[in-house]
């Protein structure tokens, strides 16, 4: 568990969204290509099948428009169900080619590769959020959770909460605004040298007075 949690948390996500995009990119157009390859013959039935039905509506529609004049209301409304029926169960009817074992061994692996590249993204982003929640020390399990069940919406609200807080400019901690850092201890706020107004740790210039604000922390590496 810990080898996991560590690989998460030093992920190229970049680098890793780029792969996977384009792994998907060609995993699905080929499969979609080769599937409807397959089903060549089917498709050029249902084509067919459909110009000949929308037709045969279109005149049976005037038919009926015809026909209705005569009958009631009560047999009007048998009739349109009959219609209903005939539609949705024309692909079983036996009118079309029964696809080989070939063509179904095919559309069921394409179909798991599809259901296996959605499951990939819903976990690349649950590993994003975990790993983004750490490296805010925000609360890890409870957003890598909102991912789990809300995936985008959680990372906008991820972006979002995080963006209301206050960065610490030396560990990178996202906090509620106070004086010293809940992570590391470096004053979160700097009174300025030329004004004496407490300005925010990050804050390279007082907003002010525009005095320049000196960071022991990062000055004494540079
Ligand atoms: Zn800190
Ligand atoms: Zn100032």
């Amino acid at each position: 568990m810990n080898k996991m949690q560590s690989k998460i948390l030093n992920m190229d996500f970049q680098k890793a969204a780029k792969r996977f995009v384009l792994l998907s990119l060609i995993i699905v157009v080929l499969g979609g290509i080769l599937t409807g390859f397959m089903f060549r013959t089917q498709i050029g039935e249902v084509i067919a099948y459909h110009q000949t039905y929308e037709n045969s509506r279109e005149n049976g529609m005037q038919k009926d428009i015809e026909e209705n004049a005569r009958y009631d209301g009560e047999n009007r409304e048998d009739r349109g169900r009959e219609h209903d029926y005939e539609e949705s169960n024309f692909l079983e009817s036996g009118l079309f080619t029964k696809p080989t074992v070939g063509a179904h061994i095919v559309f069921f692996t394409y179909a798991a590769l599809c259901a296996l590249i959605a499951l990939v993204y819903w976990l690349l982003v649950m590993a994003w959020l975990y790993q983004a929640a750490s490296k805010a020390a925000m609360n890890r399990t409870l957003w890598t959770i909102l991912g789990l069940f809300f995936n985008l919406a959680a990372v906008i609200a991820f972006l979002i909460v995080r963006s209301l807080q206050t960065i610490c400019p030396s560990c990178c901690a996202y906090q509620k605004a106070g004086a010293f850092c809940r992570a590391c201890g470096v004053p979160l706020q700097i009174k300025c040298a030329g004004c004496g107004v407490l300005v925010e740790g990050k804050d390279n210039y007082c907003s002010h007075c525009g005095n320049r604000i000196p960071h022991d922390n990062t000055d004494k590496t540079k």
